[in-house]
C-alpha cells in the first residue's frame, strides 16, 4: 500500500460517519469488476455490500459502461431550468410505468437525503396550498433512517440519529414504536395502537406519515408485516393524512417484491428512490407522487413547487439509470432474488442457534446477523482481507445485500465471513 497516500487519507478527508481523530484505516481499492473489489495490494474481496444497496448488477458492467460512453459523447450535463433531454424523460417514462398505477409525476435529485427532503416539502407545500396550514409536522417510525440532511435527519430514529445534538436547528417530529408484528405476519389492533393513537390525537398538524416499507435499513435491519403498511395506509386515509414510502433501500428488487410497497399492495402519495437507480454508478434519486399532489401545489399560491437542484436531472445517471432499469426488466429478478434468498436462509439462519447470536434474519436478497454485543470494527477491517469478502457491520448487525448477479459459491463465501465475523470481533 501507497503509505503516503494513506496518512494523507487518515489526517484530512472524512469517510462516513468517521473519526479524523481515531479512524479506522480505510482498505484501499484499485478497481473493481463484477462482484470483486481488488485493493492496491492485489487482494481481492467478494463484495457483499453492493456499495450500500447501489450496485446490483456488479462493477465495471459492460451495458452500463456504454450506456455512460454513449452519453458522454452527446453531453454529461446540462440545467433542467427550461431545458429537456432524453435521458430523462425515457427515464421519467420508465418510472411512472414501474411504480404504482397512481404515480405519475417525478421529481429527479441529486441523492436520498434530497429526495427525503423534496418529499417533506411537497407534503408541506401541498397542504399549504390547498389552505390548510396547519399540517406542518411528521410521524416516523422509531428505528427508521431517511438520509443525513436536517430535513431527512429529522425522521431518523431520534436516539441513533443523535437529535439532541441538533436540537436548536432539528424540527421536533412524532415517533412511533417500530411495529413488532414480523414479515408474514398480520397485525394485530394492538399493533396499530401507537400510530392509531398519535394520529387520533394530533393529525390536524400532521402533514404526512413517513415509512421505509417492510425493510428499515441502516436504523437496525428490520423487517416487519406488510399487514401493518396496510393498515397504515388505512389510517393515514382515515386521519387525511399524506403517506411517503421511503423505498429508496428497498427499490429495484431488492426485497423480492420490485417495490416493498407491493407486498402490501398499496401506493403512497409519494414515494422516494435512489441507491440502486444507477445500478451503483452515479448519484441519482426520484420523488414520485400523484396529480392530486402535484395539482394542489401548483394551483397554491406559489403557483410552482419550490425545489430545484443545480444538477437535477443529470443526462449521464439518467442515461445510466435507463440501461440499469433496463437490464433489471429484462431479466428474471424475481427468480434470482428467491435464488439468493433461498441460500442466504440456508445457510445464515441456523446461526440462530450460536451464543453470540440474537437474531438472523433473511428477507429477499437481504441477509442479517444480529449479535449480542457489538462488533468491533477495529477487528473486522484487519480480519476481512483474509477472509477475502467485503462487509460493513454496524452496531450490532452483520449483514449483507450483495449484488444480484453473484454466484453460489461467492455466497456461500459471504455467509462464511458473516460466521467469522460474528464469531471473532463480537
Ligand atoms: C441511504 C438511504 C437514504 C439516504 O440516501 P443518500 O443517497 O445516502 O442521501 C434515505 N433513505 C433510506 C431508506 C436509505 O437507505
Amino acid at each position: 500500500m501507497n503509505q503516503s497516500a494513506l496518512s494523507f487519507d487518515l489526517q484530512h478527508i472524512w469517510h462516513p460517519y468517521s473519526s479524523l481523530s481515531e479512524p479506522v484505516p480505510p482498505l484501499h481499492v484499485s478497481h473493481a469488476e463484477g462482484v470483486r473489489l481488488t485493493l492496491q495490494n492485489g487482494d481481492e474481496l467478494i463484495d457483499a455490500m453492493a456499495s450500500w444497496w447501489s450496485a446490483i448488477h456488479g462493477y465495471n458492467h459492460p451495458v452500463l459502461n456504454k450506456a455512460a460512453k454513449n452519453q458522454l459523447d452527446k453531453m454529461s450535463h446540462v440545467m433542467f431550468g427550461g431545458l429537456t433531454h432524453n435521458p430523462a424523460i425515457d427515464l421519467c417514462r420508465q418510472l411512472v410505468a414501474l411504480t404504482p398505477d397512481e404515480l405519475t409525476k417525478v421529481f429527479l435529485s441529486d441523492s436520498g437525503s434530497v429526495a427525503v427532503d423534496v418529499a417533506m416539502k411537497m407534503a408541506l407545500q401541498y397542504w399549504y396550498s390547498i389552505g390548510v396550514k396547519s399540517k406542518t409536522r411528521f410521524v416516523a417510525l422509531r428505528g427508521g433512517y431517511h438520509g443525513d440532511t436536517l430535513g431527512s435527519m429529522s425522521v431518523c430514529d431520534p436516539d441513533t440519529g443523535m437529535h439532541h445534538l441538533f436540537s436548536g436547528m432539528l424540527t421536533q417530529q412524532l415517533f412511533v414504536d417500530r411495529p413488532a408484528c414480523q414479515f408474514g405476519e398480520l397485525a394485530s389492533d394492538a399493533d396499530m395502537a401507537a400510530l392509531e393513537q398519535t394520529l387520533a390525537e394530533h393529525h390536524q398538524s400532521i402533514a404526512a406519515v413517513i415509512f421505509e416499507p417492510i425493510v428499515q435499513g441502516a436504523g437496525g435491519m428490520y423487517f416487519y408485516s406488510a399487514d401493518y403498511l396496510r393498515r397504515a395506509r388505512a389510517l393515514c386515509d382515515q386521519y387525511n393524512v399524506l403517506l411517503i414510502l421511503d423505498e429508496i433501500a428497498t427499490g429495484f428488487a431488492r426485497s423480492g417484491e420490485f417495490f416493498a410497497c407491493e407486498h402490501a399492495a398499496i401506493c403512497p402519495d409519494i414515494m422516494c428512490i435512489g441507491k440502486a437507480m444507477t445500478g451503483g454508478y452515479l448519484s441519482l434519486a426520484a420523488t414520485i407522487t400523484t396529480d392530486k399532489i402535484a395539482t394542489g401545489i401548483c394551483e397554491g399560491e406559489a403557483g410552482v413547487f419550490m425545489h430545484g437542484p443545480t444538477f437535477m436531472a443529470n443526462p449521464l445517471a439518467c442515461a445510466i439509470a435507463n440501461a440499469s432499469i433496463g437490464l433489471l426488466s429484462q431479466s428474471d429478478w424475481r427468480t434470482n432474488i428467491q435464488r439468493i434468498e433461498a441460500q442466504l436462509s440456508k445457510n445464515l439462519l441456523p446461526i440462530n442457534d450460536h451464543p453470540k447470536v440474537a437474531n438472523a434474519r433473511v428477507l429477499g436478497a437481504i441477509g442479517v446477523i444480529e449479535t449480542k454485543s457489538a462488533v468491533d470494527m477495529h477487528k473486522v477491517q484487519k480480519l476481512l482481507p483474509d477472509l477475502g469478502v467485503w462487509l460493513r457491520p454496524f452496531g450490532k448487525l452483520i449483514y449483507t445485500m450483495p449484488p444480484y448477479i453473484m454466484s453460489e459459491s461467492d455466497l456461500d463465501k459471504v455467509c462464511d465471513a458473516m460466521i467469522a465475523v460474528t464469531e471473532q470481533c463480537t
